[in-house]
């Protein structure tokens, strides 16, 4: 029997060691060569090729986008992982929305879940599937099944609104939206709230080639009701509309426009858009539509068709018409209209045409956020949800991806501060022996940006001041002027010396965190002061199209390597490997778990931290699980205190 039994352990044994060897380590910081980045690539190509697209680093988790549907999100997949400790099973972002749950619950907090990477990594379906989690998971009654499904269907409204198909990504967000979703004290969600920064307005007006507009424009025209198009004067026919064609690809084989504009209807209804409210709304999407269709002829008074527009928009013809062709002058007390050019009034109807996008879409946020809203004053406490567009690298960048790409230079700065910079800083602070772990903080590239009076944002400020004056290429200038010298700014002056790629004369370049972006000025000025370019045609019509392919089963070695280095993976694995898990005051440890020792329980005479050290003894915690600080017990792995918290509720 004894022979029996060494063969079956030996067997286990051969095959856990395959297993690991097959699958990889679910948490980096249990990799042997945790510094090699050789090592944490080869684990996460292992993990990948097994189907299995999430490792944690501690806390973090890890995703690789596998571009397929692997069916680890169902309401199974959920119970397995609702309420079990973090580590007692594979890495899955369950496990993480199940986490921040708990604890949220349990010590009465504000949590936020914060999602990094590049554009196309999976962000917003990653949190869509934590939405989907809690929506599932968290208790319910029939009164707040009704706010559970608003929150699921803002999803779809905000993403016809809100994305578009550009060449990284075939559902691209086009502004950053962070996302509380409110439980009350016994865990159930209550409410919501959302904040959409930063919306890429010009895309209303232009789109690359191989890139479109906002989805929901195909929507309407492809799947709205033959009677709402002829109310709204739209032909079901993309091609008709200047604002639809210029990317060259109004149909896309992965978006079914028609399917879509049915799932945006229902979520309308059920978020509470009155049908009053679903008609202005459409009223105004096709009137940008006509809007773009706008011909103006060069002649001394300008010239153009506008009845449709007008009529949707309910204003008056001449006024929308004198509007678009006419400056008014003040003179004198007395005004006086002076006709555009025919090209002044182009860049007068962009500009209306994005304004009036703009406003449709704060105004749609607020909408779901009226109804999304929780009348009973009672204190809730929030986990926030943080999905922003990825950094962004075309190769004409401009303005755009000049925002877009400062926002997740800001987002790794928090990042950065909320666990490699106040990780470190918390050791030091409460006196725990520590080797410091050098990382890059970007913090240099934020002030190159942001800095007041100095940065490159005040000084386009500044350079917008001067109407008349200024130009894109005085901005430039005032740049070279200013910047000369930093580390991550070059312009073709400096071209050679630092990157010894040359650069050409309207262009900068900043060294991101995330790498290195050359910016074309041209436009920076008009867009700063929300205005729409001369003629967009010149600025990026020589954008080539790089095919993008994403195939599933493919491992991407170079996208996914640049990433690991971007997000600091590396540094992030070294401080988790050197550091520890878990950290509490030793007045709150101990009156969690004092009822686990004899000696502490009931009262504690002692000091808070004497307690501490009394109960650990009595628990048998082991020298290296833990270091005592001034005001804190560390505790190196969570799986010391999940037996903890086991012993505590059995
Ligand atoms: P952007 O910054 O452009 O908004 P993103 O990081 O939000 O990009 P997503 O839109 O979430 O990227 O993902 C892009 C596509 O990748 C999705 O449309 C989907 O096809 C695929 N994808 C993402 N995550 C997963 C996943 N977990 N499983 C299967 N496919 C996924
Ligand atoms: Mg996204």
């Amino acid at each position: 029997i004894l022979e029996e039994r060494c063969q079956r352990i030996l067997q286990d044994m051969e095959g856990s060691l395959t297993a690991r060897d097959r699958v990889g380590i679910q948490d980096f910081v249990l990799l042997d060569a945790y510094t090699s980045e050789t090592a944490f690539m080869d684990n996460l190509r292992k993990r990948f090729n097994e189907n299995l697209i999430y490792t944690y680093i501690g806390t973090l988790l890890v995703s690789v986008n596998p571009y397929k549907e692997l069916g680890i999100y169902t309401k199974k997949q959920m119970d397995i992982y609702m309420g079990v400790n973090f580590f007692e099973l594979p890495p899955h972002i369950f496990a993480l929305a199940d986490n921040v749950y708990r604890t949220m619950i349990s010590e009465t907090n504000n949590h936020f879940i914060l999602i990094s990477g590049e554009s196309g990594a999976g962000k917003t379906e990653a949190s869509k599937t934590v939405l989907q989690f809690y929506a599932v998971c968290c208790p319910s009654t029939r009164l707040l099944d009704n706010v559970r499904d608003r929150l699921l269907l803002s999803n779809p409204v905000l993403e016809a609104f809100g994305n578009a198909k550009t060449l990284k990504n075939d559902n691209s967000s086009r502004f950053g939206k962070y996302m509380d979703i409110q439980f009350d004290h016994q865990g159930a969600a209550v409410g919501g709230h959302i904040l959409s920064y930063l919306l890429e307005k010009s895309r209303v007006v232009h789109q690359n080639r191989g890139e479109r507009n906002f989805h929901i424009f195909y929507q309407l025209v492809e799947g709205g009701e033959d009677e709402l198009l002829r109310r709204l004067g739209l032909e079901r026919n993309c091609q008709k509309y200047r604002y639809l064609i210029q990317g060259e690809c109004a149909k896309v084989s992965s978006i079914n426009d028609k399917s879509d504009w049915k799932t945006v209807q229902k979520a309308l209804t059920i978020i509470e858009f009155s049908e009053k409210d679903i008609e202005h709304l459409f009223a105004i999407i096709a009137s940008v539509l006509h809007l773009g269709n706008v011909h103006f002829e060069a002649s001394a008074h300008g010239y153009a068709t506008l009845n449709s527009s007008a009529e949707l928009l309910g204003i008056p013809l001449n006024m929308l018409q004198e509007g678009l062709t006419h400056r008014k002058i003040e003179a004198k007390a007395e005004e006086v209209l002076s006709p555009f050019t025919a090209e002044h009034a182009k860049y007068a109807r962009d500009a209306l045409a994005k304004a009036i996008y703009g406003r449709t879409f704060s105004w749609l946020v607020n909408k779901i956020n009226e109804s999304l809203a929780n009348k009973d004053s009672t204190r809730k406490t929030v986990i926030g949800l943080l999905d922003i567009y990825g950094f962004e690298v075309f190769d004409v960048n401009s303005f755009e991806q000049f925002c877009i790409n400062f926002c997740n230079e800001k987002l790794q700065q928090l990042f950065i501060q909320l666990t490699l910079k106040s990780e470190q800083e918390e050791y030091e602070m409460e006196g725990i022996e520590w080797e410091p772990v050098p990382y890059f903080n970007n913090k240099i590239i934020c002030d190159l940006v942001e800095e007041k009076h100095r940065g490159i944002i005040s000084i386009l400020d500044e350079e917008c001041l001067r109407p008349g004056e200024a130009t894109d290429f005085t901005f430039l200038e005032k740049l070279e002027e200013k910047m000369c010298g930093h580390p991550h700014f070059v312009t073709h002056k400096l071209a050679d010396q630092k990157t010894r790629k040359t650069l050409e004369r309207g262009d900068f370049r900043l060294l991101h965190y995330a790498g290195e972006v050359t910016y074309s000025v041209v436009g920076f000025l008009d867009k700063n002061n929300d205005l729409l370019y001369r003629n967009i045609k010149e600025v990026r019509g020589f954008t080539t199209v790089s095919l993008s392919l994403h195939t599933s089963d493919h491992f991407d070695d170079v996208m996914v390597r640049h990433q690991v280095k971007y997000l600091g993976l590396m540094e992030h694995l070294r401080v988790r490997r050197a550091g520890f898990a878990y950290r509490r005051r030793y007045e709150v440890f101990l009156k969690r778990y004092k009822a686990l020792c004899p000696d502490t329980w009931p009262h504690w005479k002692g000091t808070p931290a004497e307690g501490v050290q009394r109960l650990i003894k009595h628990l048998g915690y082991k020298p290296d699980e833990y270091k005592m600080g001034r005001t804190k017990i560390f505790i190196r792995h969570p799986r010391t205190l999940f037996a903890t918290e086991d012993a505590f509720e059995i």
